[in-house]
């Protein structure tokens, strides 16, 4: 039929006006929390339908589809910007999601510490000023056995300062091996141009001897640096030089040497299996002048470089000027210090710490607790989708344990009209949202990293994402 279109000026004429979709039930709640900002979002999207309208022609939504959407915007500004989400990936430490979640007592360290003064810097004794550091420094030594220890904001900040403060100036030897890159963009490298030292590299990529190391040194050697490769392993045709070897050859020089270990754990999880990963203690007996290593990594604890070692050196570090400038605070030191104190005891460790329960969650109670949200996904009859039990692998993350194959349990669903990447985009687009893997056109969700509880509102994100 040749009907005459409506000019889009007569459409536009039909949109409802900003205080009739303002009368929206679906709106009651943004009205009585902020008028003024409800109306602007009405306003907005009254405003992006216009633009629509005059484009596309379309007939404009009825009332309660702009409430709706109007209502969404609402709630989306009124989130905060860093919020939680789902790690359904299985990789327990994920930098991009925040590495550690923190232990029950951490939390409640930093709740009392951050809603109250504290003896910060105080020395409650003497009355005196004291050092931030000592409320840790103690546990730290009990723990690894080292002389003496230091905290900064992060092991980035570790490994920098300690060469700014030894090895700036002059030379620092460093396997060609051991030239790590973390991710964003730490490159172990560049963080030493920073620092002043110069970088002597020797060796090769993939085998590096005491020899190299040994014709290396000249009068400006001021540390011998090995760096634990985190996130990656040179296999095959390889050697490297053991911690034993280098700690000899720095004693037979008079050169510090010094170790980043990247992740460090005060736990040996090849007693889970978990294979690869020195301890913190190991390096510290094997004569290991100066550690550093991260505090949100295999720790456990909050984000913070931890420095151990000889009391000498430890000294020197400290006075740097830098150390001010790379400072822990108050809250992540209340973090910090209810997280060691849980490893005075490995087996409280272990249960409190969720970093270690998750790595170490036994394969019954995944599987119990993929089959439980299995039997939810099939209850809630989803609209278009292969639902699957299957047997998955989890990963340490972190840049630690790269090789370890953690099996797990979990659920794979293959939309069937639409393509794993979309409905894995729906997802993390979610509120909350869903973090998932990809794999042969279905999303895998791991349970080792959903967290208890977090299974109905999995079920509910998925039934949005469908609908
Ligand atoms: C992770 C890592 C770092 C950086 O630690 P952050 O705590 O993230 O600053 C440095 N070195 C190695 C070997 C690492 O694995």
């Amino acid at each position: 039929m040749q009907g005459e279109i409506p000019l889009a000026q007569e459409l536009l004429r039909s949109l409802p006006a900003v205080h009739e979709v303002l009368k929206s039930p679906l709106l009651a709640e943004a009205v009585s929390r902020d008028r003024m900002k409800a109306k602007d979002c009405v306003r907005q999207v009254l405003e992006r339908w216009r633009e629509r309208i005059l484009k596309e022609n379309l007939k404009p939504p009825q009332v309660e589809i702009l409430a709706a959407e109007a209502a969404e915007l609402f709630s989306c500004l009124e989130r905060p910007s860093l919020r939680r989400v789902i790690n359904a990936t299985g990789v327990v430490l994920h930098t991009n999601l925040g590495r550690a979640l923190l232990s029950l007592p951490a939390l409640e360290a930093i709740q009392e510490c951050a809603s109250h003064y504290t003896n910060l810097e105080l020395d409650l004794n003497t009355g005196e000023r004291g050092s931030r550091y000592t409320h840790v420094v103690d546990l730290l030594r009990e723990i690894t056995g080292a002389e003496a220890a230091l905290v900064v904001n992060n092991n980035a900040a570790a490994v920098f300062l300690c060469l700014a403060a030894l090895a700036a100036g002059k030379e620092t030897i460093v396997s060609r091996g051991e030239l790590v890159e973390i991710g964003g963009s730490f490159r172990v490298p560049e963080v030493m141009m920073q620092s002043g030292t110069r970088l002597v590299e020797v060796g090769t990529t993939n085998k590096t001897y005491l020899a190299d190391y040994e014709r290396a040194i000249s009068p400006e050697t001021a540390l011998i640096l090995k760096v634990h490769p985190s996130n990656y392993r040179i296999l095959g045709f390889t050697h490297q030089v053991s911690t034993r070897e280098l700690v000899s050859l720095g004693r037979k020089y008079n050169i510090p040497v010094m170790e980043d270990l990247g992740s460090g754990s005060f736990v040996d999880l090849s007693l889970y299996g978990l294979h690869g990963e020195p301890t913190v203690q190991e390096e510290v007996a094997a004569g290991v002048d100066l550690l550093t290593f991260s505090g949100d990594k295999l720790l456990g604890g909050p984000q913070a470089g931890i420095i151990v070692g000889r009391e000498a050196l430890i000294r020197v570090i400290a006075k740097h000027p830098l150390n001010r400038a790379l400072r822990i605070d108050k809250l992540t030191l209340a973090a910090l210090e209810a997280t060691l104190r849980a490893y005075r005891d490995p087996q409280r460790a272990r249960e409190e710490i969720p970093t270690l329960r998750l790595l170490t969650l036994p394969q019954e109670e995944l599987e119990r607790r993929a089959q439980k949200l299995y039997r939810l996904l099939k209850r809630s009859e989803l609209p278009g989708v292969e639902i699957k039990l299957v047997q998955v692998v989890s990963q340490a993350g972190g840049g630690s344990l790269p090789l370890a194959e953690l099996p797990s349990w979990g659920i794979a669903i293959r939309p069937l009209g639409l393509n794993a990447v979309e409905l894995a985009a729906r997802l993390r687009q979610g509120e909350p949202p869903v973090l998932t893997r990809i794999q042969d056109e279905a999303i895998l969700l791991d349970l080792r990293t959903v967290l208890p509880g977090e299974e109905v509102d999995i079920v509910r994100a998925l039934a949005r994402a469908l609908a």
